[in-house]
């Protein structure tokens, strides 16, 4: 109940496109029963979640944020979704998004954007604290508020309604999807933490793709503990999903506090570009020393090739894409064109009406990069760049680095005006510029608060580690919270 009149007090910034009062009730209901019969499923029973709306749910409109798929009610529910239904979990609503996750700030979504909480005129006691070492809580900071209706600061994105509904307090954890930085990026700029798991850890069965061979179910939370607990609850292997590692998750215990000495920390020089804000740069600055002083060894290091993850991102998202969509033709899923005067026209007039500007664009990019005399220009050279963006990070674990420390973003929460001066496209060279390696890596990255700008925005930092090193990273990151 306080689930939903959260929801309803915070319900102008957009974060939910369907609110799901009666399951939650029912859910509730029946977790409340187990509990009188001291039955309880464990920790996660009763727990209010929220998901990105681009997760099937049986029997609940799963939109992606599109026209498309306005009218699509799934009969299935994704992996996900289902284990956190079988923990016990309660869930409260389906989240915003940009249209098929294809942004960075849930501006692009036939439901609306999404606004940050932070400098909103939501009560400030609706805002969570931010831990920092040294126990100052945000609450001691200058928190400007008030911003003018109609410049807000961007949630982020893709899944920027998962880190409202989070950062507002209207569910303990909410699942985001992430293929260049979805997950993380709006969890920094609403200054909850965000966890990008390794690819094949988590199934994606359910999950409506966007780059299959990079999306991976994020989760978000308010704090490391939490995340952590939602990743227990969904990690594993999947028959639904051939990419799933095969062999059973072995949950992941905090209790156990990580070991800073002996621990090596390198600081990737190519990250600091020169959009990333002074500000950034000094938190990134003072993490690392806190750090330091804490035992481990903090070195710089260089991943060479991570300037041409976003151009070779951009090939291979659009490739992907391009193939994706076809799928949506009018026949099989959501809406259909009126035109039914032949098969082309019907499946034109539902592709024309039912996708956006950014969607559309991306098929047409994507079957430009994967025609016959492109393939090998576009397509595969992409291929091998990625190759090299990987084989950057393997270099670096095989001289003893466990950990890469970055920002997760280049500065504070843009304001929409701000965001806005650019398309979509350019939007994804500033907004996921640290982030996206990791998905063409498919190693764990998770993105946690430091601390607060001059503004009173949240600055983030995220954390890097090998693949299916999640413990220490998620141990780290804990130390650092
Ligand atoms: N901004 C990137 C894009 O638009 C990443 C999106 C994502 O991670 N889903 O493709």
């Amino acid at each position: 109940d306080a689930s939903l009149r959260r929801i309803e007090k915070t319900k102008s910034l957009n974060a939910f496109i369907t609110v799901t009062s009666e399951i939650a009730q029912k859910q509730a209901k029946e977790s409340d029963e187990r509990h009188s019969k001291g039955k309880r499923k464990g920790e996660l029973d009763g727990i209010p979640i929220a998901v990105k709306d681009n997760f099937c749910t049986e029997g609940v409109l799963t939109s992606c944020g599109s026209h498309m798929l306005s009218n699509f009610v799934p009969p299935y529910s994704a992996t996900v979704v289902s284990r956190l239904h079988d923990a016990g979990t309660v869930m409260v609503g389906k989240c915003n998004l940009d249209e098929f996750a294809m942004g960075s700030g849930t501006v692009d979504s036939i439901y609306g954007p999404t606004k940050n909480i932070w400098g909103s005129d939501i009560p400030f006691e609706l805002l969570n604290s931010i831990h920092k070492k040294g126990g100052e809580s945000s609450s001691t900071l200058n928190v400007k508020q008030g911003v003018l209706e109609e410049d807000w600061h961007i949630a982020g994105g893709s899944s920027g309604g998962s880190a409202v509904a989070v950062a507002t307090g209207s569910c303990f954890a909410a699942l985001g999807s992430d293929t260049g930085g979805s997950t993380r990026n709006p969890a920094a700029y609403c200054g909850v933490v965000g966890l990008k798991p390794s690819y094949g850890l988590v199934s994606r069965h359910g999950l409506i793709p966007l780059v299959n061979s990079m999306d991976v179910p994020g989760i978000i939370a308010r704090t490391v503990e939490d995340v952590t607990l939602v990743l227990n609850a969904i990690a594993g292997p999947d028959d639904h999903d051939s990419t799933t590692i095969k062999r059973p998750h072995k949950k992941i215990s905090l209790e156990e506090t990580v070991n800073l000495r002996g621990l090596r920390i390198g600081i990737p020089k190519e990250y600091q570009n020169s959009l990333m804000s002074q500000e950034m740069i000094e938190v990134w600055k003072y993490a690392a020393s806190i750090l330091n002083e804490g035992g481990a060894t903090v070195t710089e290091v260089s991943l060479p090739h991570t300037s041409s993850s976003i151009a070779c991102y951009s090939v291979l998202n659009q490739c992907e894409v391009a193939s994706n969509m076809a799928r949506y033709d009018g026949l099989r899923f959501g809406i259909r064109g009126k035109d039914t005067s032949s098969t082309e026209q019907l499946y034109a007039e539902t592709r024309s009406t039912g996708f956006n500007d950014v969607v559309r664009s991306r098929i047409l990019s994507g079957n430009y990069f994967l025609l016959k005399r492109n393939y090998e220009k576009y397509f595969v050279k992409a291929l091998k760049v990625r190759r090299l963006i990987k084989r950057d990070f393997d270099n670096i674990w095989n001289n003893n680095i466990d950990i890469l420390l970055t920002p997760t973003t280049l500065s504070q929460a843009p304001r929409l005006s701000e965001f806005r001066q650019h398309d979509n496209q350019t939007q994804c060279v500033t907004q996921d510029y640290c982030t996206q390696p990791a998905n063409m890596a498919g190693i764990p990255a998770i993105c946690l608060p430091i601390r607060l700008s001059a503004d009173g925005l949240p600055l983030s930092l995220q954390l890097m580690a090998p693949m299916y090193e999640e413990s220490v990273m998620m141990k780290t990151a804990l130390w650092l919270q």
